[in-house]
């Protein structure tokens, strides 16, 4: 059902970011589609040997034994609850994302996705294997951590496939709707700041935009200056093919 809910979505910005496109994108779209799906195909293949690690599955089992925060102080499911752990959520892969920035080792492998040198609805599945083995890791410490309820951790994980490709979506909005809608959840225009090549450690929310102004790594987007926003890496790949991409966190440190 996940991977059907995933095509939909997919298929539906496909169409509106093709009919309505914000940028102009040079790259053949078969090329950059066919190498991030690529990607995403890979971890589907360690999830095969993970699936006691998926969020739902992490879910049942602290609510099978009662651990965490949630069913420690009897909390149980209810709207409240509900919004409290999706803020949680939320807030844990903000500071995940700070982190992957923040240390060399980590970022060696993030650098894969920023290694992208425009950005479409098919960024949003252009990470390391291994990255989102360890995302996979760091959620279910999460939700062990806090006892977050299995519905809750499937609600998220809905909201946060769909919104990773709203981020990266090369759809172009209203710039009066978009800058309203900004102030509260993470919009493309406000996420490609974080991918400009200058200010990577900068606009770190994923779905609540929140989280960078009260942390300070908020950036403003302003609409006139998107044309200096240079996205990729500083010294970029000399080429992208998926073995390119694979290796690129033992190769020679690039910012
Ligand atoms: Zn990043």
């Amino acid at each position: 059902m996940k991977f059907a809910i995933f095509l939909s979505c997919f298929a539906l910005l496909a169409c509106l970011e093709h009919f309505y496109p914000r940028r102009l994108i040079v790259q053949a779209k078969t090329a950059r589609w066919g190498l991030h799906f690529f990607c995403l195909g890979i971890f589907q293949v360690f999830v095969i040997f993970l699936p006691a690690l998926t969020s739902l599955e992490m879910a049942r089992f602290a609510m099978a034994h009662q651990i965490g925060l949630f069913h420690w102080l009897g909390l149980e499911l209810g709207a409240m609850t509900a919004i409290l752990g999706l803020v949680l959520l939320d807030l844990a892969l903000y500071w995940h994302h700070w982190l992957f920035h923040r240390f060399q080792w980590l970022y060696r492998f993030h650098r894969v996705h920023h290694s992208d040198t425009a950005l479409d609805l098919s960024s949003a599945l252009r990470f390391h294997p291994l990255e989102m083995s360890l995302s996979l890791l760091y959620k279910a410490a999460v939700i062990v951590v806090f006892g977050i309820h299995p519905i809750i951790a499937l609600s998220f994980d809905f909201l946060l496939m769909i919104m990773a490709m709203l981020n990266h979506v090369n759809w172009r909005w209203d710039p009066r709707f978009e800058a309203t809608l900004r102030h509260f959840i993470v919009t493309p225009d406000y996420h490609r700041v974080h991918h400009d090549r200058n200010s990577q450690r900068l606009n770190l929310s994923f779905n609540l935009s929140v989280w960078d102004k009260i942390f300070k790594t908020y950036k403003p987007y302003v609409y006139e200056d998107d044309h200096k926003i240079d996205l990729g890496l500083i010294e970029p790949l000399p080429s992208q093919t998926v073995g390119d991409l694979l290796v690129q966190p033992w190769l020679e440190e690039k910012t």
